[in-house]
This record gives structure tokens, C-alpha cells and sequence, in this order.
């Protein structure tokens, strides 16, 4: 298996030959193809199986092929919850990597710094917004970050989000999301009320589990 025979796009193809990928790994192979058919996702995978790629290579080849057909009006399409901010910029490097022939922009938020330069950044315009729940609720509250353009929402790590206290947080930042998008939901574990989550917000999800 390869990524050309997951028909992934030039542009993200010579990227990840540039970062030295030469076969996905077993959740990019069965997530990539999923997405691409707009499908939501549940995926049970633990950081380091390559789930980063397995849900930024899709995002970035859907909305590339709006892009150039000119389908992509308005701001923040993508919109990634994860729960750290050392995760949020591990997802917002790898969205440069895989992302840098594809002219998408993206640009990551997260508490416990000034808000000024995340601000800026979003008011130049962004394809791809990664963020940590708090942040997110607080730029949402002050209109900078407007949420109604969003088609793709990647809830990541949710089972660490419920030990973090952060669960009350997402599931507001859910009521808030376009009700017409595709969900990918991506946990280690899934404890009780991580599923009940996962059946609330899914729609008839793909399993993906490695
Ligand atoms: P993640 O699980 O997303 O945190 O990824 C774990 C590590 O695997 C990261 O350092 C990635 O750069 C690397 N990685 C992801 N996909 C591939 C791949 N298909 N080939 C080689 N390395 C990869």
C-alpha cells in the first residue's frame, strides 16, 4: 500500500515524500479513504500510530479540491478540539508539513499566552483552525473566531479531554458547530460517557480501530 494508491493529490504527495513517508500506517490506511468519501469517523488510536496524518491529509485534500474549484467562501472551514497545547501545535506543524504546496492556511490557539497574535492570525483569514477548547470558547465570545463555515470537525484525544474537565467545554463548543458537517472522533479509550458522546455526535460513523 502507498499513498498514491489512497489517490492522494500531487501536491500533498511530494510534501509527504519530503518528510520522508513512504507507507501510511494502518490508521491512515483505513481512515484516509473514509474521509475522502465524507464519512464520519470513530477511530480508536493512541497518539504515535500516525493519526495526526490519518485525519490532515484528507482535510487538506477535501479542501484543496474546493479551493481550486472555487467552493471555499468564508473562514475556518476545518476546525480541530484537541486537548493540550502541546498537541495543538504538534497538529497545527503537521498540517505545515503535509499542507505547504496546498496554499491552505492554518493557524493553531491555546490559553496560558496572550491572545493578540493567535487574533491576528485569524483575522488574515484561515482554511484550517486547530485549538484547544477554552481559547476557542473565549474567541468564539468575542466574535473573532466565527464557527458557521466549519464542514470538517476533528475531535482528538476525547477520552483525555473528559480527564481534563474540558468534556463540559466541547460539547458546547459542538452546539455551536453547523449541524450539516462530517465528524471525525478519535479516542484511546472509550469510557461511557466518551461513547454516549461519540452516538451524539456521529452519524452513522466508520470504525476504525488499531
Ligand atoms: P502521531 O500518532 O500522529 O502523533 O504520529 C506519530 C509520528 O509518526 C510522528 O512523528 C509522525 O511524523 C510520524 N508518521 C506519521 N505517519 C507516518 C508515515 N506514514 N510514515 C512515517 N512516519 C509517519
Amino acid at each position: 500500500m502507498s499513498f498514491e494508491n489512497l489517490s492522494i493529490i500531487e501536491p500533498i504527495l511530494k510534501a509527504l515524500k519530503t518528510e520522508g513517508y513512504t507507507t501510511p500506517t494502518p490508521i491512515q490506511e483505513q481512515s484516509i479513504p473514509i474521509v475522502l468519501q465524507r464519512k464520519d469517523l470513530l477511530g480508536c488510536a493512541q497518539t504515535g500510530t500516525g493519526k495526526t496524518a490519518a485525519f490532515a491529509i484528507p482535510i487538506l485534500q477535501l479542501l484543496h479540491e474546493q479551493k481550486t474549484q472555487e467552493q471555499l467562501p468564508g473562514n475556518i472551514h476545518a476546525l480541530i478540539l484537541t486537548p493540550t497545547r502541546e498537541l495543538a501545535i504538534q497538529i497545527d506543524e503537521s498540517f505545515a508539513a503535509y499542507g505547504k504546496h496546498t496554499g491552505l492556511k492554518h493557524a493553531v490557539i491555546f490559553g496560558g499566552v496572550s491572545q493578540h497574535q493567535q487574533t491576528n492570525a485569524i483575522r488574515r483569514g484561515v482554511d484550517i483552525l486547530i485549538a484547544t477548547p477554552g481559547r476557542l470558547l473565549d474567541l468564539v465570545s468575542q466574535k473573532i473566531v466565527q464557527l458557521q463555515h466549519i464542514q470538517l470537525f476533528v475531535l482528538d484525544e476525547a477520552d483525555r479531554m473528559l480527564d481534563m474537565g474540558f468534556i463540559h467545554d466541547v460539547k458546547k463548543v459542538i452546539t455551536r458547530l453547523p449541524a450539516k458537517r462530517q465528524t471525525l472522533f478519535f479516542s484511546a479509550t472509550m469510557p461511557p460517557e466518551i461513547a454516549k458522546l461519540a452516538q451524539t455526535i456521529l452519524t452513522n460513523p466508520a470504525k476504525v480501530e488499531v
